[in-house]
């Protein structure tokens, strides 16, 4: 027989969440319906227990495709599937739309973000993770990351109203300053989103334009580091990078970003004017890590244990982006989808086994390899010994990504789009679209900054005419920033 559910939500002053328990099996929480959480909900479909699957959002979505929907490439209903319709068929899993807030691991509840809690036998935490600014969240207002649906659009919106910008922009330098975008952390995501923003630049938008010349768009690949793709082999991330160069992009390593404003990125006292920044550079758990009192590791991730339960709770398991999962090795497994997905269908089977009072199975990670494109028949791939980039490397990394995605008719459409552009150069999805499409956006990249403003005014009162873009000129050399 299973676990009663130990904690009533009644007594402790908070509303229960009803009527969807039944209280006749063991009760399944599933923080999140990304990868992870959406896989151990599949795997539990015809077990005995009842499980209820929260996410803030009614969809889960495919992130190793986001950076197309930042680069016009793709759209939203492409790569993101409503979690109810995938899990619509299955009459023991409820799905929920709401946020976790909290989790109280002695009463065995969740907290949501209205008040109401919910209680569990066993509580599988997969949220994921979100963007790290390592201390300086201010710079996501000029710096958004790439982490959701909301954060590709407004990147796309950001993209394409700078070509707009420049198009009626009479001033050459001003035009230059609009068109020079960055990227921060040359990662998968930045090296991807590099590389389609290149032909986005040289291919898509280059006819479209009289003033603009998109394909003269400076775009700079910034990172900390001193190589490329982290994490891979170092020769074959030397072999993506070389590609990027070749198709224009400029990568700079030992590029530690000090400040992000709205004149662009400073490394050091330098400043890289960029009139559209990006940040691919980190990510962290989500908060809900930091509520729980159990021990995490240096990035803020819950340790759990080989099963990848929370020590001292068998009852609660942590998977994905937001688990801290050792190795063989030691090291933590990375934040990768196949993780998620394993850990996933994992958790659902000791689950399982411990209604069954069988033992349960250390969780063992079994390496699908790495892959990153950098463009149209580029990309490079490390499969356990086996390393190969070019047209065999985008061919395997296309045929993964669409055996991933979710649902059939996604499958078809993408790969739809993707024929279309490779034979075309066209990409569909450029909308700018937002409330804050009319917000002056434009205005803000070509009109100086308060700094500028300054220089100019003080310049004027000397009766001297600063050279600037602002006034036909080539910009003043950068002052120092104030410390943030
Ligand atoms: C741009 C990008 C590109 C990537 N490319 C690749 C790639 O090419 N290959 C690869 O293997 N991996 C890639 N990854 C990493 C991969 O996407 C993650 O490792 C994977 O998504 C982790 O799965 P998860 O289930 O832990 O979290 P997620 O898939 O992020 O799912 C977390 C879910 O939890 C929900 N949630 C969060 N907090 C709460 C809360 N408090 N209450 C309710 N719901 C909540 C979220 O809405 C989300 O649906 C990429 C990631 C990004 C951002």
């Amino acid at each position: 027989m299973h676990a009663r559910m130990t904690a009533s939500p009644r007594e402790s002053g908070l509303d229960p969440v009803a009527p969807y328990l039944s209280g006749m099996a063991p009760h399944v929480v599933i923080v999140g319906g990304g990868f992870g959480g959406l896989n151990a909900a599949k795997a539990l479909r015809y077990a005995p227990v009842e499980v209820t699957l929260l996410d803030r959002n009614n969809y889960h979505l495919f992130q190793p495709l986001l950076y197309q929907v930042a680069m016009s490439g793709l759209s939203t209903t492409e790569i993101a599937t409503p979690i109810r319709s995938i899990l619509g068929r299955y009459p023991n899993v409820s799905v929920l739309l709401d946020e976790v807030v909290d989790v109280d691991l002695d009463d065995r509840r969740v907290v949501l973000r209205g008040g109401e809690a919910l209680a569990y036998d066993y509580l599988v935490l997969a949220a994921g993770a979100k963007t790290n600014y390592f201390g300086h969240p201010e710079w996501s207002r000029n710096a958004p990351g790439l982490k959701d649906l909301d954060d590709a659009l407004e990147i796309r919106r950001r993209v394409l109203l700078a070509f707009e910008a420049a198009e009626r922009e009479p001033n050459a330098a001003v035009r230059r300053r609009l068109l020079s975008f960055a990227i921060i952390g040359a990662g998968p995501t930045g090296i991807e989103m590099a590389g389609a923003l290149a032909e986005l630049a040289r291919f898509v938008l280059a006819r479209d334009f009289r003033r603009a010349r998109p394909e003269e768009a400076r775009i700079l690949l910034l990172e900390a580091a001193d190589r490329c793709l982290l994490g891979f082999d170092p020769q074959l991330a030397a072999q993506a990078c070389r590609q990027l160069e070749q198709m224009g992009v400029q990568i700079r390593f030992g590029a530690k970003v000090r400040h992000i404003d709205e004149r662009g990125v400073w490394v050091g006292d330098e400043l890289l004017e960029a009139g559209t920044v990006i940040w691919t550079a980190g990510v962290k758990p989500q908060n809900l890590a930091e509520r729980l009192d159990v021990e995490k590791d240096r990035k803020g991730r819950i340790v759990v244990e080989p099963d990848c339960s929370i020590p001292g709770h068998p009852e609660v398991f942590a998977i994905g982006d937001i688990a801290c999962f050792r190795g063989p090795d030691g090291e933590p497994l990375p934040g990768l989808a196949p993780v998620a997905m394993q850990q996933g269908r994992s958790v659902a089977y000791n689950i399982v086994r411990s209604i069954q009072g069988e033992r349960r199975l250390p969780f063992r990670y079994r390496d699908r390899g790495m892959m990153a494109t950098v463009g149209r028949s580029r990309a490079v791939v490390q499969l356990r010994r086996l390393r190969f980039d070019g047209l065999p490397a985008w061919l395997t990394w296309v045929a993964v990504h669409v055996f991933y995605l979710i649902g059939f008719r996604n499958r078809l459409l993408v790969l739809a789009d993707w024929f279309y552009s490779y034979l075309t150069y066209r990409r569909g999805a450029r909308l700018i679209t937002g409330r804050r499409l009319q917000a002056g956006v434009p205005r803000r990249m070509i009109e100086p900054s308060e700094v500028e403003r300054d220089a100019l005014r003080r310049a004027e009162e000397k009766g001297e005419p600063v050279p600037s873009p602002w006034n036909g000129g080539e910009p003043p050399p950068p002052e120092p920033y104030p410390a943030p």
